[in-house]
């Protein structure tokens, strides 16, 4: 457990100059929200408007975001929202690799000081960040224990302003996080035990679990 401040993590995320996105990039995007939410949702990088504001998802994806959290009762104070990368990559490209692993520290150490109940993954490369192996399309709208934290991969808001269909699948999955949160505390209680094989639960190819419901 790092006993670090999201504070200066935040202040070390603004002077990063671990990777080159520093260069191109206006503002640093740390992350926002309730220090002692349940839920966090974890996005890819910063796009333009957040890159402008130095705050996550307040462009036209951040504004799905924000309503469908009030669809489910929550608005952006009940909840944490960040990254996993920190400065937005040039033209919105896809983040490398070694830009992935440069932040990687960042987004882990204010997990463990958060220490939410529940990660919602936004979009693949959160998802991959928890679960290398996982495919969204295949693995999205489950609950994965992984390393000892439960997520819960669901379509990038970006992706569901793409498509009707993927709009449907996002929203779908999405109204299903507040169920997803009990679960995890019934598990975390051990009033429900997790087993490898029964009707509720599947095993993927990993050995990790897959919780239908
Ligand atoms: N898309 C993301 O993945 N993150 C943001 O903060 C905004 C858009």
């Amino acid at each position: 457990m790092n006993m670090d401040s999201l504070q200066n993590i935040n202040k070390n995320i603004n002077n990063c100059k671990k990777c080159r996105l520093y260069k191109t990039a206006k503002n640093a995007v740390p992350g926002e929200g309730n220090e002692h939410a349940e839920i966090v949702f974890i996005g890819e990088a910063p796009g333009r408007n957040e890159d402008e504001t130095g705050r996550p998802f307040v462009g036209r994806a951040g504004q799905l975001l924000e309503s469908i959290l009030k669809d489910i009762g929550l608005s952006r104070k009940d909840v944490w929202i960040g990254n996993v990368i920190k400065h937005r990559p040039p033209d919105n490209r896809d983040p490398l690799p070694d830009e992935i692993d440069a932040c990687r520290g960042y987004l882990n150490m204010q997990l463990d000081i958060i220490d939410p109940v529940l990660i919602v993954t936004l979009g693949r490369f959160a998802m991959n960040y928890f679960y290398p192996n996982g495919k969204i399309s295949r693995d999205k709208g489950r609950l994965y224990k992984i390393n000892g934290r439960y997520i819960y991969p669901i379509y990038h808001p970006a992706a569901a302003l793409r498509s009707t269909k993927m709009l449907k699948a996002f929203e779908d999955d999405f109204k299903k996080i507040p169920s997803a949160l009990e679960k995890v505390k019934k598990y975390k209680s051990g009033e429900i035990k997790i087993e490898k094989r029964d009707d509720d639960v599947e095993s993927d190819d990993d050995g990790q679990l897959g919780l239908k419901f």
